[in-house]
């Protein structure tokens, strides 16, 4: 993974949210912090934030990535936030730390990075990719999940290659990338064998069982890659100027999406409501993009901007059949 990726150190996890989990405890996040998100993902992003004790603050998605936006990160900040002599950025309201930014590649179409990386770097805040539904997408040439100081990968059962269940930190050094192993692996200081560990570790090691399955999926990639593309190709042919105007959503310039999961753009909510009952009722599962987090019992009282276009994709989109068909062995 570190050579299909192009990181300094992969390191295998037990799942996906174990990994960002892991990532933004060496991104420097501690409770009572914030970290950046997108409103529009799936609940795992948040979880993790949540579990370093840390609270998500939301600001809006670009319509053309589904993913977060660098311009609406910008603006939040400067209306709410400033940056003090210290290098850190805080609320102004009550000086917490926004210590991290956590963008995710919706359906495997990538964020703007480069915009992204110099809103970070303007803010000092460290960024964290969520690239757990993007394995095989590119950002001009450069794999996603590798621009931040960390990027998560997930390989669940819906993922585009899986482990049964399992997920990788992908750190951009090899400091980083020792310190995700040893967190990982119950902190155990290397010995032969003694059991001397020096922190509160994680057992979040991936069992050999499934990374085996993973080494075998991993053969696959460039097939499942390839057969997802033919997928979005005939899907996007078909909606070509439909007449019920269904926008089919494609990979963003300058990128190279996987198409993890394909979908629509309705016109508007009854359209969408229509779309999904004519379909399921039909036997052909479709569903619609997630509730914004913001929404959720957990997150309701949590930092966020304006998010307009979260809101207008949250009642529009619809995710449409995007399994790989099966395989001829060789
Ligand atoms: C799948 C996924 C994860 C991680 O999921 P696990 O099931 O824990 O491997 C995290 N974030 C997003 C956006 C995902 O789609």
């Amino acid at each position: 993974m570190q050579a299909y990726t192009g990181c300094s150190r992969a390191v295998a996890t037990v799942n996906g949210t174990a990994a960002l989990h892991v990532a933004l405890l060496l991104a420097g996040v501690k409770p009572g912090e914030l970290v950046v998100t997108q409103s529009l993902t799936f609940v795992a992003t948040c979880n993790a934030i949540a579990y370093c004790g840390a609270t998500p603050a939301f600001v809006d998605v670009d319509r053309e990535t589904l993913g977060l936006s660098p311009r609406a990160l910008d603006a939040w900040l400067e209306q709410v936030a400033e940056r003090g002599d210290d290098g850190l950025c805080r609320l102004r309201e009550d000086g917490r730390i926004i210590r991290a930014c956590l963008p995710m590649h919706t359906f495997g179409h990538p964020v703007a990075l480069v915009d992204l990386v110099r809103v970070c770097e303007r803010w000092g805040l460290v960024l964290v990719e969520d690239a757990a539904e993007s394995l095989g997408s590119y950002y001009r040439g450069q794999h996603t999940g590798t621009f931040g100081e960390l990027g998560t990968l997930s390989f669940n059962g819906n993922k585009v290659i899986t482990t049964g269940g399992g997920g990788m930190i992908l750190a951009r050094d090899e400091t980083m990338g020792s310190r995700a192993k040893h967190l990982t692996t119950t902190a155990k200081r290397a010995h032969p064998y003694e059991y001397v560990h020096d922190e509160v570790g994680y057992n979040y090691r991936l069992p050999n069982i499934n990374a085996a399955l993973g080494c075998a999926q991993l053969e696959q990639l460039d097939g499942f890659l390839a057969a997802k593309r033919v997928l979005a190709e005939a899907y996007r042919a078909e909606l070509e100027g439909n007449e019920a105007g269904l926008q089919f959503v494609v990979e963003p310039e300058g990128c190279r999406s996987n198409y993890w999961l394909n979908a629509v753009v309705c016109q508007d909510l009854a359209q969408r409501d229509a779309l999904l009952k004519g379909t399921n009722e039909a036997g052909v599962m479709t569903r619609p993009i997630w509730a914004l987090m913001n929404r959720l019992p957990a997150y309701t009282g949590c930092p966020r901007g304006d998010l307009a276009n979260a809101e207008w994709l949250e009642a529009r989109v619809v995710n449409l059949p995007s399994s790989v068909p099966v395989q001829e062995t060789a």
